[in-house]
């Protein structure tokens, strides 16, 4: 990524390119570092102008006696050498914040050259700047390779990213979760909506993010609902079930007759009783339509009462009608609307840019989360419930009781059991192939992170949550 700076009153100007864990606040951080470092030594006060708020916040925030700190904070070995410049040289930085793209001479020079860096690195190799914790004389006294290259990022929440990977990988590519993410393991919007998508003011919408789906929101509902069930088993119950709703382990028709198969055979959807019941077809049902009418309403509502408590001046649609639609106008059951996303737990990326429509700028995650939440709670009481209730009638109709339940063996695992012969490869082979398979994946996800940031790694399928929303418009 590039670098650019100006000094006005001396008429210099320089470019430099970083490579390797790229993030707009690391670029910004190499353009005050490689300008301080210009300032003649005679010079007392400099005037530092920058758009970034987020290196502004990091050289201001890092305390450099504190190990546990310097690990936790990112880039923390080029603030280090920022702030021991400007000692050497005995200058006194301020450092001001001015808004981006807001036709500030200057900052737009600065932020032109920055854009032309990577255009001169390619002619000029020497523009190429790769700093790292030995080269920048760190009080890190150590030093992390991978791969061959050095261990960049907040030391700390890398490693446990790296460390959790495979665990990442296989989530990502189980049943439930890889219909979201392509066969690259990339979140980019699938072929199979964007070509139902015709018209340009949904062309924008579902364009207006990098990604599909803004993985960072469902960690931090997850993240809050966990928190919050130590208050006891409503809480708990609700966050089994939002797990279960995420990762299609409810116990739908298809999902019983794995475990019953002689019981719930064609386990009929208990609504329209025309099609087979699966998670998906409780969100298709044409017999629900009114439930998700009332879904809409509530989420309405609740986006009402949050943002007048959070007093932002929002502009909400006055009817239900005009919010969160579909993101196209053609019929098709492939696309569901962004609230039916949101009951199961994903948060679309284009809803944000709904949000901004609606002046939501502040809060957004609060807002976020609280909208899957309020979606997730409102299937639930008036779908998942009310299908309990006629669950538990038909299981009586046709004298299920609990013993048959607990006791009958699936007749396919029996068949199975018979079957075993020592050329099947046994469970702790399946296993470790699994483990294999998901390291090699998860690794390669790794390596394009360090190189250029996926937009999967970013948003989130391997906790990962790097504040890189500037990242694609700045490569
Ligand atoms: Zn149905």
């Amino acid at each position: 990524m590039g670098s650019g700076w100006l000094i006005s009153e001396l008429k210099i100007s320089f470019v430099c390119v970083s490579k390797l864990w790229p993030s707009s606040t690391k670029a910004e951080l190499i353009a005050i570092w490689t300008a301080i470092l210009a300032v003649p030594n005679n010079i007392n006060i400099v005037n530092f102008y920058t758009d970034s708020h987020a290196s502004i916040d990091g050289i201001k925030k890092f305390s450099p006696h504190n190990i546990r700190a310097i690990s936790k904070s990112l880039n923390s070995y080029i603030i280090e050498q920022i702030n021991r410049v400007a000692n050497l040289k005995s200058q006194t930085i301020n450092y001001i914040k001015v808004k981006g793209h807001s036709g500030l001479e200057y900052n737009d020079v600065a932020d032109d050259l920055a854009k032309q860096a990577t255009t001169y690195a390619i002619l000029d190799e020497s523009l190429i700047t790769i700093p790292n914790f030995v080269t920048m004389h760190s009080t890190v006294q150590f030093q992390l390779l991978w791969n061959k290259q050095h261990w960049d990022g907040q030391l700390r929440k890398n490693l446990t990213t790296f460390a959790t990977l495979p665990q990442c990988t296989d989530w990502a590519t189980s049943s439930a979760i890889s219909q979201w993410i392509d066969n690259d393991l990339r979140n980019t919007v699938p072929i199979a909506i964007s070509s139902l998508v015709n018209d340009s003011i949904n062309v924008n919408r579902l364009y207006s993010s990098p990604v599909y789906i803004r993985w960072d929101h469902t960690w931090n509902l997850f993240r809050s609902l966990r928190h919050l069930n130590r208050h006891g088993p409503s809480f708990s119950n609700f966050n089994s079930f939002a797990i279960k709703i995420l990762n299609n382990l409810l116990p739908t028709g298809d999902n019983l007759a794995k475990r019953h198969d002689q019981i719930y055979d064609n386990w009929m959807c208990l609504f329209c009783n025309s099609e087979l019941e699966t998670l998906d077809h409780l969100f298709t049902c044409p017999s629900l339509s009114q439930q998700w009418v009332k879904i809409s309403k509530l989420s309405l509502q609740f986006l009402r009462s949050i943002t007048s408590n959070l007093r932002i001046k929002a502009a909400l649609p006055s009817d239900f009608l005009n919010y969160l639609p579909r993101i196209t106008t053609q019929p098709s059951s492939v696309v569901w609307s962004p609230i039916q996303y949101l009951a199961k737990g994903i948060f679309p990326a284009f809803v944000l840019d709904d949000l901004r429509t609606m002046k939501i700028n502040s809060h957004i995650n609060t807002i976020c989360s609280g909208l899957l939440k309020n979606a997730i709670n409102a299937f639930r009481e008036h779908i998942w419930k009310p299908r309990c209730i006629l669950n538990v009638d038909k299981e009586k109709r046709l004298g299920i009781t609990k013993s048959a339940k607990r006791f009958r063996m699936p007749s396919h695992s029996r068949i199975q059991q018979s079957r075993v012969t020592p050329n099947i490869p046994g469970q702790y082979q399946l296993l470790l192939e699994r483990w294999k398979r998901n390291w090699i994946l998860g690794h390669s996800e790794m390596v394009r992170f360090v190189k250029k940031g996926s937009n999967g790694f970013d948003y989130g399928w391997a906790i990962c949550r790097h504040n890189l929303d500037n990242l694609a418009s700045n490569l």
